[in-house]
């Protein structure tokens, strides 16, 4: 996108939490507050819960057309989390960043290792933590979309989760929704004003000596 004549390549934000954490509504947020922040829509072999809509939350994707995509190197990134299979499908982010678009990601910690491996440069990733273990469990209780089996494995997941916190560029504790989302924001807007972003800043600064 231009800004003050300056172009800058996308970049690409990474949101990670364990399920529950407040990551979902914080991306929500984000989203609707900026239009130049698109999501990146992951495929996942995991059954639809209730209020989700196939193509906007996920690409639902039976276990073998998923493993197709993977084989024919269709995505950026995958991993397999709770028992399920998830990726991120390679070309709405390329096409997205070739065009100076931010492209914000809810992936876990194994898909931002892979990701900082391909694109370091463009990654920002940021860990979201809830206050403590027992608020999460009230979270993931209250949103009851999930069986109480569902639940256990998903704080037992947490904890490996929260465990990788220290990879991260940027750590945020989700006690108060607007502080957090707040201070998401911020972040997002300081990086999109990093000079090693901006290309063609050079022409536009000795452009602006010459005159
Ligand atoms: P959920 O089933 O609650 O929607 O997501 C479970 C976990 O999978 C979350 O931590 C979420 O960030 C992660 N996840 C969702 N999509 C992807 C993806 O495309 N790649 C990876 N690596 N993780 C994902």
């Amino acid at each position: 996108m231009t800004e003050n004549s300056m172009i800058r390549r996308g970049l690409m934000l990474v949101l990670s939490s364990p399920s529950g954490a407040g990551k979902s509504t914080i991306s929500r947020h984000l989203l609707d507050s900026d239009r130049n922040l698109q999501l990146s829509v992951s495929a996942t072999t995991r059954a639809k819960r209730g209020s989700e809509i196939d193509g906007v939350h996920y690409h639902f994707v039976p276990e073998r057309q998923f493993h197709a995509m993977r084989e024919r190197g269709d995505l950026l990134e995958w991993a397999e989390v709770h028992s399920n299979f998830y990726g991120t499908p390679r070309d709405p982010v390329e096409e997205a960043l070739s065009k100076g678009r931010d492209v914000l990601f809810d992936i876990d910690w194994q898909g931002t290792l892979q990701l900082k491996k391909a694109a370091r440069k463009d990654v920002v990733s940021v860990f979201i933590l809830p206050p403590s273990m027992e608020e999460l469990k009230q979270r993931l209780v209250r949103r009851a979309e999930d069986k109480q089996d569902v639940i256990e494995a998903r704080l037992q997941n947490a904890r490996v989760e929260i465990g990788h916190w220290d990879e991260y560029d940027y750590v945020i504790v989700n006690d108060d929704l607007e502080k957090a989302f707040a201070a998401v924001r911020s972040i997002v807007e300081a990086e999109r004003h990093k000079r090693e972003r901006v290309i063609g800043a050079r022409g536009f600064v000795e452009g602006m000596l010459n005159s």
